[in-house]
């Protein structure tokens, strides 16, 4: 038989998540407002890409349920959702299962809008949500080269390292 896991044992999380970005939507990504933007993600709640797969990594980590299933796009409660809340919500799970966030590395892929000029700001929303330095919380933005007449759309990837509250 095999003998336990110790406690402290890092788990490590994988999320990903894709939106349509579609004119006469508002443009939230990663909780910070591209207001420049004349597209956004479509979808149910304000359909932030990167808090989406964010969450589903920490879920993932925890062993918890996903996002589609603790906030399902057909329930109107989290119709227009700040991703945001969600994440904290998430989060609250996770650190009831006596769990916090040590690290998490994110990378977004979209033609436009561009990641770059707001990348900090969007570092340090994450990093206030998770309670991280941030150091710990980093985001590359890419461009999908050769796919310059595809749809619009945006696809992220999030991984997460979660370790024992009480380290
Ligand atoms: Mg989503």
């Amino acid at each position: 038989m095999t003998a336990p896991l110790p406690p402290q044992t890092p788990r490590i999380g994988l999320g990903s998540d894709r939106h349509a970005l579609v004119a006469g939507r508002p443009c939230v990504l990663g909780g910070v407002l591209f207001d420049d933007s004349p597209i956004g993600p479509l979808g149910h709640s304000d359909a932030d890409a990167i808090l989406h797969a964010l969450t589903d990594a920490l879920l993932g980590a925890a062993g918890l349920d996903d996002l589609g299933t603790l906030f399902p796009d057909h329930d109107p409660r989290w119709s227009g959702a700040d991703s945001s809340e969600l994440l904290r919500a998430a989060l609250e799970l996770v650190n009831q299962a006596g769990l916090r966030c040590w690290s998490c590395d994110i990378v977004a892929v979209c033609m436009e809008p561009k990641i770059g000029p707001r990348r900090s700001l969007i570092r340090k929303h994450l990093a206030a949500l998770l309670s991280l330095p941030t150091d710990r919380v980093n985001l590359k933005g890419k461009t999908p080269e050769g796919n310059e007449t595809g749809p619009a759309a945006i696809e992220v990837t999030a991984v997460v390292l979660l370790g024992p509250a009480s380290a």
